[in-house]
C-alpha cells in the first residue's frame, strides 16, 4: 500500500477554550487593544497548524481563520464594503466589526448587514452587500497572504483557502439592478493578483471553495461558473500555482462535467453528504488530477469506522488512480468542537466513540497510513454494541401506525369545539413563551446547578417568578398566558437534560455566528422520557389564573436539528423517538388540566435540504409527521399551538399547514408581507399569529404601529384566524420594555376589536 496523502478544509478557530470569543468581547468593551486581540488570533492559528503538522496532514489550510466569518473576510478581501461603513473612519478591523455588529457611537450610527445561515449548518454568515458604489479590487494587505506568511514563518507550508468568486457572488445581495455578472471581471483580476502574491511568497497550491455548486443550478448559474473558471484557472497557472476546487455539503451533479474539464489540479468532493458523488466519478475523472475525497465527516462528532471508510476509498479507487486520492474531511472542521480531551466529566466508555476536530485529523492520518494496529483497534471498537437498545422505545416504535400521526376530528370541527371551550375574544392576544431572563433568574438556576441552594429553594424562587409573571399578564389583559420559562436556559438543552438518551459535553463548543458558540447535546441512545418534565410548572402556573396558560414544549424536529444526531439510526427514527417522548409530556399536561399546549418548532426550516428535489423525500416526509405524532392523540378540545422563528417558509407553506396545529405563531415583523400572500394563496387553514413587533430590539412599538401591522395582516388573512403576539420569546428583553410593548400590543388588539 502506498502512503496516501491527507487534507483538511478548515480547522476550528474560536480557540480551544474559546479564547477568541473572550478576547473579542474584551476588545469590544475597550479592555484590550486591537494588537492584543490580534495576538490571541495568531496564537489560535498557530495552535491549529501545529496540530495538523503533528498529525502529518499533507495539505494544511490557511486563511480558514476568521474574526467573524469567512464570507465577510472575502468581502473585505475584495473591497466590497458599503460606503456607510467606510465613512465611519475606523480602523480596518473596527470597520469589519461595524459591518458585522453595527456601530453606534461618536463616529456615527449604522446597522449591521444581515446574517444568514451558511448552507445547511447552524453557522451564519454576513451577507455581502453590492451596490452602485461597489468597485471590486484586491485589498492592500490581503488576509490570505498575511496568514500564509505567518504559517510559513512558523515553518509550516499551508494551502491558502479562499471562498470562490461564484459562491461569493451567488450569496451576495445586490441593489440598483446590479447582478453577479457585472462583477466577474474585477473579481477575476483580484484573484489573479492574489495568486501572484501568494506564489511569490512561496505557496505551491491554493484551494478555492465553491460550496454553492451543491445547490440546484440554473443554466445561467452554470454558465457564470464556467465563465469564471475558464479564465481563472489559466490565470492562476500562469503564476506557477496549482489550484484545487473544493466543494462540500452535497454533490455537484449539475456541473460535474464542466468542473472536471476546466483544468483544475485538484477537485474536492464530499462523500458524506454528496449522495451522488460516487456515481459522478463513474462518468469519469480527469487524469493527473488529485481527488480530495471528503470521507471523514466534518459535521458530526462520531469516530469514523475505518473499515467503512476504506470501503468507500476502495470504490473511489475504481475510478480514480489511487495515487491521486487525497483523504480529507467532508467540510471544514469548523462545525465540530476542538477535542474530546477537553471533556473531563464524560466517561472513557463514551469518549472513545467521539471524534472532534483534533481526533478527526488523527483519523485522516490513520486512514492514510493503513496502520494495521490502528485498524484492529478501530474494528474492535465498532464490534461492540455502543448502546443497548431501549426495548420499550423499540416496541412503541414498532407499534406506530397511521393513526398515531392523524389527529381527529379534522381541524374545522376542532375549531368549533375549541371556540366554545375557550370563548376567546376576536384577535386573541398571547406571547411566545419566555419572559425576561433577568439576572436573578439566571443566578437561581446557577446556584441550584452548583448545589448552593436546595431543590426546594430553587423551586420556590421559580414559583414566585411564575406567580408574578401570571399576575403581570393578567394586569396587561393578555388572553392566553404563559408561565415564563424561568427554569430553562435553552429550549433544546432543557429537554435534552430531562430525557434519557442524550449526553452533554462540557467544552464542546461550535461557532454559530461571529464568536457566539453553541454546545449541542449529543443523541447517544434511544430517547425516552422517564418522568414528566414541565407538568409541575405548568400546573402551578395554571393554578394562579382562570385564563388558559399554555403548556410549553420543544418539538422533536427542533430538538434533533439542534443536537448532534446518531449515525447508527436514521434521522427519521430519532425524530420519532423524540416525538414519542414529547407526546408523553403532551398527554400528561392534558391529563393535568392544561388546555392549550405549544410545541415549538423554531428550527424546523433549518435542515431543509439544499436541493429542492430532496425537500420531501429527504426531510419533510418524516419531519412533518414527527410533529403530528406529538399531538395526534390529544382531545379535540385541547388546542395545539406551534411557533417557528423564521418566516421564510412561503415555499413550504403546505407542509406547515400539514403539521395540523390549531395555531401557529411566527416571526413576521421584520420581513415583508410575502408570507401573508402565501398564506392567502395557499388557503392556509391553521390560525396564525404573525409577530406584530420585533423582540430582537429593545424598541417599544407604538399602538399605532401594531394596529398598522394588524391591518396589513387582516387584509390577507381571514380575521377569524388571526392571533396577536410578539414575534418570538421575550427572554432576551428587559422587563421595562417588555411590559410597555405588551401593553401596547393588548391595546392595539382592543382597538381592532372595536373596528
Ligand atoms: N418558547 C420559546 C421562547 O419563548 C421559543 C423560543 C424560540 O422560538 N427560539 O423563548
Ligand atoms: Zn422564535
Amino acid at each position: 500500500m502506498t502512503l496516501r496523502k491527507t487534507s483538511v478544509i478548515g480547522f476550528p478557530r474560536i480557540g480551544k477554550n474559546r479564547e477568541l470569543k473572550f478576547a473579542s468581547e474584551k476588545f469590544f468593551k475597550g479592555e484590550i487593544s486591537e494588537e492584543e486581540l490580534k495576538k490571541t488570533a495568531s496564537a489560535i492559528r498557530l495552535y491549529g497548524w501545529e496540530k495538523q503538522r503533528k498529525a502529518g496532514i499533507s495539505f494544511i489550510p490557511s486563511n480558514d481563520f476568521s474574526f467573524y466569518d469567512n464570507l465577510l473576510d472575502t468581502a473585505f478581501l475584495l473591497s466590497v464594503i458599503p460606503d456607510r461603513y467606510k465613512q465611519l473612519n475606523l480602523s480596518e478591523l473596527e470597520t469589519y466589526f461595524a459591518v458585522a455588529h453595527g456601530y453606534q457611537g461618536a463616529k456615527g450610527d449604522v446597522r449591521a448587514l444581515p446574517m444568514k445561515k451558511w448552507f445547511n449548518t447552524n453557522y451564519h454568515y454576513i451577507v455581502p452587500s453590492i451596490d452602485g458604489q461597489t468597485k471590486i479590487q484586491l485589498a492592500s494587505n490581503p488576509k490570505p497572504l498575511f496568514e500564509y506568511n505567518e504559517a510559513k514563518a512558523a515553518g509550516i507550508q499551508t494551502v491558502p483557502s479562499l471562498i470562490g468568486i461564484y459562491t461569493f457572488l451567488r450569496l451576495s445581495n445586490y441593489s440598483g439592478g446590479l447582478k453577479a455578472e457585472d462583477f466577474v471581471e474585477d473579481a477575476l483580476n483580484a484573484y489573479a493578483q492574489l495568486a501572484e502574491q501568494l506564489r511569490k511568497a512561496g505557496a505551491e497550491w491554493i484551494s478555492i471553495a465553491e460550496p454553492a455548486l451543491v445547490f440546484d443550478m440554473s443554466e445561467q448559474e452554470k454558465s457564470l461558473f464556467k465563465k469564471i473558471y475558464a479564465t481563472l484557472v489559466g490565470k492562476v497557472h500562469a503564476t506557477g500555482l496549482k489550484v484545487s476546487l473544493q466543494t462540500y455539503f452535497g454533490d455537484v451533479r449539475d456541473v460535474y462535467a464542466e468542473l472536471t474539464s476546466l483544468g483544475f489540479d485538484g477537485i474536492g468532493l464530499d462523500f458524506i453528504e454528496g449522495k451522488k458523488s460516487l456515481d459522478l466519478l463513474k462518468s469519469g475523472f480527469p487524469k493527473n488530477t488529485l481527488l480530495f475525497a471528503g470521507v471523514v465527516n466534518g459535521k458530526n462528532i462520531w469516530r469514523s469506522e475505518y473499515e467503512k471508510k476504506n470501503a468507500i476509498l476502495g470504490k473511489i479507487g475504481e475510478y480514480v488512480d489511487p495515487q491521486n486520492i487525497v483523504i480529507g474531511t467532508s467540510c471544514s472542521l469548523l462545525h465540530v468542537p476542538y477535542t474530546v480531551d477537553s471533556e473531563n466529566i464524560l466517561s472513557e466508555s463514551i469518549k472513545k466513540y467521539l471524534a472532534f476536530a483534533e481526533e478527526k485529523i488523527v483519523e485522516l492520518s490513520d486512514l492514510a497510513s493503513q496502520d494495521e494496529e490502528k485498524r484492529k483497534q478501530n474494528k474492535a471498537l465498532f464490534g461492540e454494541e455502543r448502546v443497548q437498545k431501549n426495548s420499550s422505545v423499540q416496541q412503541a416504535l414498532s407499534k406506530l401506525s397511521e393513526a398515531d400521526f392523524t389527529r381527529l376530528p379534522e381541524r374545522g370541527e376542532r375549531k368549533k369545539i375549541q371556540k366554545d371551550v375557550f370563548k376567546l375574544p376576536p384577535y386573541p392576544t398571547t406571547t411566545i413563551g419566555s419572559f425576561p431572563q433577568t439576572a436573578d433568574v439566571r443566578a437561581n438556576r446557577a446556584a441550584f446547578k452548583k448545589g448552593s441552594i436546595s431543590a426546594e429553594q430553587y423551586k420556590e424562587f421559580n414559583r414566585k417568578k411564575i406567580s408574578e409573571c401570571i399576575a403581570l399578564q393578567e394586569r396587561l389583559g393578555l388572553d392566553v398566558l404563559v408561565h415564563g420559562e424561568f427554569e430553562r436556559n435553552d429550549m433544546v438543552e432543557y429537554f435534552g437534560n430531562n430525557l434519557d438518551g442524550f449526553i452533554f459535553t462540557q467544552n464542546a463548543w461550535v461557532q454559530s455566528y461571529g464568536t457566539r458558540c453553541v454546545k449541542p447535546p449529543v443523541v447517544w441512545g434511544d430517547v425516552h422520557r422517564s418522568a414528566p418534565i414541565t407538568v409541575e410548572w405548568s400546573v402551578f402556573a395554571q393554578s394562579k389564573t382562570n385564563k388558559p396558560v399554555k403548556g410549553m414544549l420543544t418539538g422533536p424536529v427542533t430538538i434533533l436539528n439542534w443536537s448532534f444526531p446518531r449515525e447508527d439510526v436514521s434521522l427519521k427514527e430519532q425524530a420519532q423517538q423524540i416525538g414519542l417522548a414529547i407526546r408523553d409530556e403532551v398527554l400528561d399536561l392534558e391529563k393535568n388540566g392544561i388546555k392549550i399546549i405549544q410545541i415549538d418548532e423554531a428550527a424546523l426550516r433549518e435542515k431543509l435540504p439544499l436541493r429542492k428535489s430532496d425537500w420531501h423525500s429527504e426531510y419533510l416526509d418524516w419531519a412533518i409527521p414527527a410533529f403530528r405524532l406529538v399531538h395526534a392523540k390529544v382531545k379535540p378540545e385541547t388546542q395545539i399551538h406551534t411557533h417557528m422563528c423564521y418566516s421564510e417558509f412561503g415555499d413550504i407553506i403546505k407542509d406547515i399547514d400539514a403539521m395540523d396545529a390549531d395555531v401557529i405563531t411566527f416571526e413576521a415583523s421584520r420581513s415583508d408581507l410575502k408570507l401573508l400572500d402565501a398564506i392567502k394563496e395557499s388557503n392556509f387553514r391553521t390560525q396564525v399569529g404573525p409577530g406584530v413587533y420585533d423582540i430582537h430590539s429593545p424598541r417599544v412599538p407604538s399602538v399605532e404601529e401594531i394596529v398598522d401591522a394588524l391591518h396589513k395582516i387582516i387584509a390577507k388573512v381571514d380575521k377569524e384566524n388571526v392571533w396577536v403576539n410578539p414575534d418570538c420569546g421575550l427572554k432576551t428583553r428587559g422587563e421595562t420594555e417588555t411590559t410597555a410593548s405588551l401593553k401596547n400590543l393588548v391595546e392595539a388588539a382592543e382597538r381592532l376589536r372595536k373596528e
